[in-house]
C-alpha cells in the first residue's frame, strides 16, 4: 500500500484528493494535511466580506467530507517538507510520512523553497499543484499509475 499524501485542502487540493483516491481505490492511503478544518471557497470571500454571506456558508467541513470517500484527514500547519526523507514536518513538530506528495498549499513559497536543492527528488515522488495548473494533475496522475502498478 502507497501512501499518498495532498497538502492544502484548497481548491486544488480538494479535488485532487478525491480523483486520486478515485483513481486508486481502497488498496492505497490517500491522507489530506490542512491547517484549518475546514474547506473555504475563497473566490466568494468578498461576499463575506461586504455582509452578503455569513462565513459557514462558504466554508465545509473538511474531514467530514473526506471520510465519506474514505480519506484521512489531519488539521496541522506544515513548516518543513522533508523530501530526502519523504515526511512532512509540521509546527508541533509531528512527523508526517509519505510514498508520494502533493503540494498544493497554493503560493505558500516558503514551504517550497526547502525543495530547492532536490530537485530530482521533487520529481520522482512529489507534484505541485495549483488550481490553474491542470496539467500537473494530469502528470500526477500518470506518474502514480506508472509508479503503483
Ligand atoms: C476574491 C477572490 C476571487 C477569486 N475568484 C476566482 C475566480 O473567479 N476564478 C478562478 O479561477 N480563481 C479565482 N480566484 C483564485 C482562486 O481562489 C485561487 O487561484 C485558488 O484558490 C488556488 O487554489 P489552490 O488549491 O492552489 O490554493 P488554495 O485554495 O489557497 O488552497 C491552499 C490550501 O493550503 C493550505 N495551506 C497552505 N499552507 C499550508 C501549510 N503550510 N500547512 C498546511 N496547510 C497549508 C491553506 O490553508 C489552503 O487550505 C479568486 C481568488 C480570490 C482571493
Amino acid at each position: 500500500m502507497a501512501k499518498i499524501v495532498v497538502l492544502g485542502a484548497g481548491t486544488g487540493g480538494m479535488p485532487a484528493a478525491y480523483e486520486i483516491k478515485h483513481l486508486l481505490g481502497q488498496e492505497h492511503q490517500v491522507l489530506m494535511v490542512n491547517e484549518r478544518e475546514n474547506f473555504r471557497f475563497i473566490p466568494s470571500n468578498p461576499w463575506v466580506a461586504v455582509g452578503w454571506r455569513e462565513p459557514d456558508a462558504i466554508s465545509i467541513p473538511i474531514a467530514k467530507h473526506l471520510a465519506k470517500k474514505h480519506i484521512d484527514f489531519i488539521c496541522a500547519f506544515v513548516t518543513k517538507i522533508d523530501a530526502d526523507n519523504n515526511q512532512l514536518i509540521t509546527a508541533e513538530h509531528d512527523v508526517i510520512d509519505y510514498d508520494y506528495l502533493v503540494i498544493a498549499s497554493d503560493s505558500n513559497w516558503h514551504l517550497i523553497q526547502f525543495l530547492g536543492h532536490i530537485q530530482s527528488t521533487l520529481l520522482s515522488r512529489c507534484a505541485l499543484l495549483n488550481m490553474h495548473c491542470p496539467v500537473k494533475i494530469i502528470s500526477m496522475h500518470s506518474l502514480l499509475i506508472q509508479s503503483l502498478y
